[in-house]
């Protein structure tokens, strides 16, 4: 059986960032990722759009759940100089989302997979670990082979796009799930806006006391775009999502507008102002100026849902956060460390989830 100081589960953005701080600093270990796939950073290439939204210079304390666990870490990480050292120059938005400078996701893989090369790391390929056990060592299983190893890195990340039994090797192992379910999804709505699909509205979305300014898309069933992947972070069933259409014109405004305009086909008037399938579904139920200036200010779903894993940018639950240290190291099994996104945090869009998996991959390979 081979025998190796360290194996890390899962070639995603934590497993690959542990492998390569843990051999930067020790480079005689000896080391292997097994991974489950045929080639690394699966998941890295759909980011973005493709593009890689690798980070974000604006952290805020609801830009994550559980973000108390984990604060003082990401504050000390610096996500820029990090990528710098790789030699990957970022690119900064207006909401301080960072992209490599190419923009193309592929381009960040590349240097990982030459990274672990260069370093010589082993990546195992086509590797699913069935099991782990602990005895003296870790005895890690695949499905025709094991391994022993004195310390262990799961990786596995989520259900979100992907498969994994990374949750059921954990609780074999003694911790315990928060429920899962998936975040940054498209969310179903009770009305009917089978004919608004494919329309993107700019608006400023309400649920209880979330509020955030950004562009709907809608679904055949439902809310999607940035700001409902947002928005599902923060929602239950039943739960009324306000879309104000028109944020920086006043409810007076509009009435007035539309009150000074009445004698017109009102219909093509609000064309300017919002698309026409758009006003059409408004003016189903909204008649004098007064019912159109409250639609326009308060246009209202109903959740029913939130997609499925397969819609889902991240998942909500996982890892119970009480059961890992600051560093990421299991508080229930000796020499076992949990990274990225099978613990139980998420973050909004933006590039904030694959910051905390860069990060918390990062800290265990300089700490293990
Ligand atoms: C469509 C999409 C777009 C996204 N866009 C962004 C974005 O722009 N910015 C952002 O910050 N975040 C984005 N995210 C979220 C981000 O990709 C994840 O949060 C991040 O990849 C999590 O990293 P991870 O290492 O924890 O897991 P992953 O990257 O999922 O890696 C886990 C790895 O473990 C492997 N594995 C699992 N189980 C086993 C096993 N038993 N044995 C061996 N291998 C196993 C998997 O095959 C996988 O390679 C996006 C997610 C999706 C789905």
């Amino acid at each position: 059986m081979d025998k190796y100081d360290v194996v890390i589960i899962g070639a995603g953005a934590s497993g690959i960032s542990c492998a390569i701080a843990y051999k930067q600093k020790n480079p005689f270990k000896k080391i292997v990722i097994l991974e489950q796939n045929d080639r690394i950073g699966k998941k890295i290439l759909k980011t973005g759009n493709g593009k890689c939204n690798l980070g974000n210079v604006h952290i805020k304390e609801n830009s994550y759940h559980n973000w108390e666990y984990i604060k003082r870490a990401m504050k000390q990480f610096d996500i820029i100089d990090y990528f710098g050292e790789m030699g990957v120059i970022t690119r900064q938005d207006e909401q301080g989302r960072l992209y490599p400078y190419s923009e193309t996701a592929s381009s960040i893989v590349d240097i990982f997979r030459y990274e672990l090369e260069r370093l010589q790391i082993e990546v195992r390929y086509s590797f699913q670990v069935t099991n782990i056990f602990t005895e003296k060592n870790f005895i890690v299983y695949g499905t025709s082979t094991k391994i022993e190893a004195e310390k262990v890195v799961v990786a596995t990340g989520s259900f979100a796009q992907e498969k994994t039994n990374g949750y059921e090797l954990l609780e074999h192992l003694g911790h315990h799930i928060k429920p899962l379910s998936p975040r940054l999804v498209p969310i179903k709505v009770e009305e009917s806006v089978k004919s608004l699909q494919g329309i993107r509205v700019k608006c400023l979305a309400k649920v209880k006391e979330f509020e955030e300014y950004g562009e709907i898309l809608f679904k055949e069933a439902g809310l999607s775009g940035i700001l409902a992947l947002n928005l599902s972070r923060y929602v239950n069933k039943n739960d009324k999502i306000v879309l104000d259409l028109a944020p920086d014109k006043s409810y007076l405004t509009l009435k007035e507008l539309i009150e000074k305009l009445a004698s017109r086909d009102i219909a093509t008037i609000l064309r300017g102002l919002l698309p026409k399938m758009v006003i059409l579904d408004i003016l189903k139920t909204a008649k004098t100026p007064e019912e159109i200036a409250t639609k326009i200010k308060n246009y209202s779903f109903t959740v029913k849902d939130l997609y499925d894993f397969e819609f889902a940018q991240v998942a909500r639950g996982g890892v119970d956060m009480d059961e890992v240290k600051e560093d990421f190291a299991s508080k229930i099994i000796n020499n076992c460390y949990i990274v990225g996104e099978v613990l139980d945090i998420d973050g909004e869009c933006g590039g904030y989830n694959l910051m905390f998996a860069w990060m918390s991959g990062n800290t265990v390979g300089k700490h293990i």
